[in-house]
């Protein structure tokens, strides 16, 4: 059987990731950083399914953190196939000018360096070269990578081109280590994050302005990375795929 672990596996496009990475056979580790209710919701709703999952917390901007996750997930399911590195988050929208140093601190420590942590350690427990039977990484970054969002959060934008980036590159440097680095950028998705913009309504007005006419669905964004995770995707390395509607 599969192990996945997946990062913000607790709501929204990871908790989607979680179950139908369950209902395909995939064994869970769902990380989460706050919400424990959400992630114990999550949890069970695969176990009720009739899969198997475990709950891990864990800031991923902490180094500390980051290497235990993988370690206990590893330890749970006795290896690991797939890593989601998804969890990250977005601040109220506003110009560059307008933002504190604070805000911009936290953005890149846990969109950037969280990212790149994970992606590290993925890349020592799922390598060949090691003890692991290679594997598929998916990295969640986001439209706003190609658009830069200006008057809303151009931290958020280049923090996830920061991802996109390192998913060209990593997947150089682990094609012949027997692991997949790539990468979904999705954008108008229906989730909670949009609130912590400032503007909970943004997926279904700004959905309305592609040329799908509407929003994304967490699940839609979850299908296509569990085709990442997958054997149907073999030959697929270094791929930034747009989920935006057309846009
Ligand atoms: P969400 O509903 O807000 O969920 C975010 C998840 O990340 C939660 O599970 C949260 O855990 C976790 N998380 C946040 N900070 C963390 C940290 N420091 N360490 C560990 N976990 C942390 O967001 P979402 O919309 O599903 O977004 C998931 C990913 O998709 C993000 O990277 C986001 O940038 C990207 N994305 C989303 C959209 C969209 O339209 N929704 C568009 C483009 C890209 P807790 O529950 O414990 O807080």
């Amino acid at each position: 059987m599969k192990s996945v672990l997946i990062t913000g596996g607790s709501r929204g496009i990871g908790r989607a990731t979680a179950l139908i990475a369950a209902s395909r056979g995939w064994n869970v580790a769902i990380n989460y950083v706050r919400d424990e209710a959400s992630a114990k919701d999550t949890r069970a709703a695969i176990e009720r399914a009739g899969g198997k999952a475990i709950c891990i917390k864990g800031d991923i901007a902490r180094e500390a953190d980051v290497t235990a996750m993988f370690a206990t997930a590893a330890k749970e399911f006795g290896s690991l196939d797939g890593v989601v590195i998804n969890a990250g988050v977005v601040a109220p929208a506003m110009t560059l000018a307008e933002m504190s140093g604070e805000r911009l601190e936290r953005m890149f420590r846990i969109n950037v360096l969280g990212s790149y942590l994970c992606a590290r350690e993925a890349v020592r427990h799922l390598s060949r070269a090691g003890s692991g039977r290679g594997g598929s990484i998916v990295n969640v970054s986001s439209l706003a990578a190609r658009t830069g969002s200006p008057g809303e959060y151009v931290d958020y934008a280049g923090a996830k081109a920061a991802m996109d980036t390192m998913t060209v590159g990593l997947a150089k440097e682990a094609g012949p280590l027997g692991i997949r680095v790539n990468a979904v950028r999705p954008a108008f998705i229906d989730t909670e994050i949009h609130a912590t913009s400032g503007n909970p309504d943004r997926a279904r007005i700004l959905g309305k302005q592609t040329p799908l006419g509407r929003e994304g669905t967490a699940d839609e964004v979850g299908e296509a990375i569990l085709w990442l995770l997958s054997d149907a995707s073999s030959y697929v390395t270094g791929a930034l795929i747009d989920m935006a509607g057309g846009r």
